[in-house]
């Protein structure tokens, strides 16, 4: 099948989780022409998800970027349920977006796996955890396969289509085709701890930390390098104080786990950490911020 017909096959799709990527990802679904139900645990949390999406798609509309129709048929085709089964009554694809723990991904990968048949694409958006052992908590694994959507997904471009030894080449293509018709610029990568982007931003951010460590240069110089001589369009420092250095602290402890020393944080990062120094949120990391709490 092309491109074009995989991506066509899609008309249907729930989201699993209505959060920070839930509802970014089911924006972009219904924006595309795809019928979307925006599943969560509670009434509070979809309708939440559903607010954010009308003000994204508000802002979208005052800023000349998505027109009025476009924001009115995304509306239209949008839903939400707190019952698993209407969810994904009919779907073709399923997208989860679940706080990331394993048992709770397995648990809901075992009801999707029981309640669809094989030939329902099951995507998780796991940032880090394993995908093949996700994959073997459902029926058919080889229908699963990692789309690793990156925040705002209404703006950011990459998603990673990430295939397990046991995802079929069909599920790997139909993702693949999906990401695209979402108007993303997909990258194909196999199941590894950290995928592709994480592993190489953390060696990158880790280093650098190091660096800060060992005084060989401040944190603006440091970022200013990458910035200026490699054309990074942030530095690694500023980078780590927008994602959280909590976060990043427990992504490299993750990575030197299943990789090796070279992952291993270093001693600034933990120390920062345990001062409550993790970057924008807090006000401070390696850059001091304003606070705006909301
Ligand atoms: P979040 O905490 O913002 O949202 C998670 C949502 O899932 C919440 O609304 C919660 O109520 C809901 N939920 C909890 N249990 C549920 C269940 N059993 N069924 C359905 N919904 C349930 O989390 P997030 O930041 O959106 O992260 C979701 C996933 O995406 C994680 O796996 C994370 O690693 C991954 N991810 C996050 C980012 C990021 O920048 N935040 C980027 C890429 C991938």
């Amino acid at each position: 099948m092309s491109d074009q017909d995989l991506a066509a096959s899609i008309q249907r799709a729930a989201v699993l989780g209505a959060g920070t990527m839930g509802h970014g990802i089911a924006q972009v679904l219904a924006m595309s022409g795809i019928e979307t139900c925006l599943f969560d645990i509670s009434e509070e949390a979809v309708a939440d998800g559903l607010a954010k999406i009308a003000g994204n798609l508000d802002k979208g509309v005052a800023r000349g970027k998505v027109s009025e129709e476009d924001k009115a048929g995304a509306v239209a085709r949008l839903s939400g349920a707190v019952d698993l089964e209407r969810a994904i009554e009919g779907v073709q694809v399923v997208v989860e977006a679940v706080p990331e723990r394993m048992e709770l991904k397995r648990d809901l990968f075992g009801r999707l796996g029981a309640a669809l048949g094989p030939e329902v694409l099951l995507a998780t958006n796991t940032s880090s955890l394993s995908i093949t052992e996700i994959a073997d908590a459902t029926a058919h694994p080889e229908r699963v396969v990692g789309m690793h959507f990156f925040n705002p997904v209404h703006i950011m471009k990459l998603v990673e289509v990430v295939r397990t030894e046991r995802s079929s080449d069909e599920a790997a293509e139909k993702a693949i085709a999906l990401a695209r018709r979402m108007g993303k610029d997909p990258i194909d990568v196999r199941d590894a701890p950290g995928f592709a982007s994480s592993r190489l931003g953390i060696a990158i951010g880790m280093e650098a930390i190091r660096m800060v460590e060992e005084n060989v240069a401040s944190a603006e110089d440091i970022d200013k390098a990458m910035v200026l001589g490699y054309g990074f369009p942030m530095g690694p420092l500023k980078l780590t104080d927008l994602v959280g250095l909590d976060v990043r602290l427990a992504i490299a402890e993750y990575l030197s786990g299943e990789l090796g020393e070279r992952f291993s944080p270093p001693a600034l990062l933990r120390e920062k950490v345990a001062r409550g120094e993790l970057g924008k949120k807090s006000g401070k990391g390696f850059y001091d911020w304003e606070v705006t709490r909301g």
